[in-house]
């Protein structure tokens, strides 16, 4: 059995990238389709970042997808910093007159799935063998199967939103892309726990034995990560482990409290920055993390695929009701300025908080010299403070 089906703009992927590009072109009265290959309960209860810029807040606002953000979310004035047994705090309102807001990625793709499926936006879960055709030529299609039957969807534009592990990306031909990559030599250990945060806002710990962030998602529930070997395995890390390690290297002052509970999540995230150039092939449009990925360091990842489809959708538009190219071809130029800045801003957040096993007396020194600089200047705080709410999105 056969399907074919036609639309604008087939979105592949239904990730924050994909499902914020269908907002936007719904708003804008354009057609499109999202395809998604895992079920709708495994997307809404991935759980991965939780950190959103000031403009990713103010545009999921602007889409009227926020309402539960605005109840639910917590707002973060600002964050600190733990190293040589101190806690220095960066104020991002008195730098930039901006916050950020702390909420869950899950509970983001839960939100913009609800109202996309709720006001009959087309979205296929659990669809195999995703192919994307002729995306050289003024028509491309995409092929999968659902159900056990296979499916064809016609479109003007094919958004590749599939993630790092997608099929968009490699299915551009080789030499087509320049590709900059650093793996680094370590990985966060993450959990989420069900222990009430004891701190208003995140904790970066630079400390002898590693890395460690304190964070959380909500009045309930703490997220804490490790930094641990490249290849650690997860089973070497028994609860008591885990904690025993993070109060070792989190604040030890009478003002903190590690608070601890029932660990019910776990996970270890390779470490890596990678950078696909150009965005576009042809047809096909690349967005978010299939087409670059950040270290969490600086929680730039999902506010990236938010920052890359808000130029899309222009784009697309502007071509698709007025046949003006201009947003189409400027597309990736514009958006990798912005990816570059984020990658700079979050390797530099990497090296300067972890531990480097090469690292000598003189490289450490530096290291944290550079911390006690960053926490204590007023021009270096206020360039950290702009960065981590976010830098205006790119206008076409
Ligand atoms: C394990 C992990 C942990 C992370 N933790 C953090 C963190 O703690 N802090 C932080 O700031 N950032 C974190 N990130 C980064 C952040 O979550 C991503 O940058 C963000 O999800 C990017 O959004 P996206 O829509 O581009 O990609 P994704 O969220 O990856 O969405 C891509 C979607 O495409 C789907 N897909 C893949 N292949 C196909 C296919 N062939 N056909 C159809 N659909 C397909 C996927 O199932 C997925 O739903 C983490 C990322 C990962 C992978």
């Amino acid at each position: 059995m056969e399907s074919t089906a036609a639309t604008e703009v087939a979105i592949i992927g239904a990730g924050p990238a994909g499902l914020v590009l269908a907002h936007l072109l719904r708003r804008a009265g354009i057609g499109c389709v999202i395809i998604e290959n895992r079920s709708r309960d495994h997307v809404e209860r991935r759980v991965r970042a939780g950190v959103l810029e000031h403009p990713t807040v103010a545009l999921l606002r602007d889409l009227g997808v926020a309402a539960r953000l605005d109840r639910e979310s917590m707002t973060h004035r600002g964050v600190e910093f733990a190293f040589r047994g101190e806690r220095r705090r960066i104020d991002f309102v008195e730098r930039t007159g901006k916050a950020i807001s702390v909420y869950g990625q899950q509970e983001v793709v839960k939100d913009l799935i609800a109202s996309w499926l709720a006001d009959g936006g087309a979205l296929f879960f659990e669809v195999d063998d995703v192919v994307v055709h002729g995306v050289e030529g003024a028509r491309p299609t995409v092929t999968y199967r659902a159900g056990g039957v296979e499916h064809r969807l016609e479109a003007a534009f094919i958004a590749g939103c599939d993630g790092f592990h997608g099929i968009c990306r490699p299915s551009i031909p080789a030499g087509r892309l320049t590709l900059a990559d650093r793996v680094y030599p370590f990985a966060w250990l993450g959990i989420l726990a069900e222990a009430p945060p004891t701190t208003d806002e995140l904790i970066y710990a630079n400390h002898d034995r590693g890395f460690a962030l304190y964070s959380m998602r909500s009045p309930q529930i703490t997220r804490l990560y490790l930094q641990v070997a490249p290849d650690e395995q997860l089973e070497r890390w028994s609860d008591d482990r885990i904690w025993d390690e993070l109060g070792r290297r989190l604040p030890t002052d009478a003002g903190f409290e590690l608070r601890t509970g029932p660990i019910i999540e776990r996970g270890i995230t390779p470490m890596r920055s990678f950078v696909a150039a150009p965005m576009r092939h042809g047809r096909l449009f690349l967005a978010g993390d299939a087409a670059h990925i950040v270290p969490p360091t600086g929680a730039k990842g999902l506010n990236l695929a938010v920052a890359d489809v808000s130029v899309l959708a222009v784009a697309l538009e502007r071509f698709l009701r007025t046949g003006d190219e201009d947003g189409l071809v400027r597309y990736s130029e514009l958006c990798l300025r912005r990816v570059w800045r984020v990658q700079h801003f979050s390797w530099w957040m990497t090296s300067m908080l972890h531990r480097f096993d090469e690292h000598d007396t003189f490289a450490r020194e530096v290291q944290l010299s550079e911390l006690d600089y960053v926490t204590s200047s007023e021009a270096a705080s206020t360039a950290l403070a702009e960065n981590y709410v976010g830098l205006p999105f790119a206008t076409l």
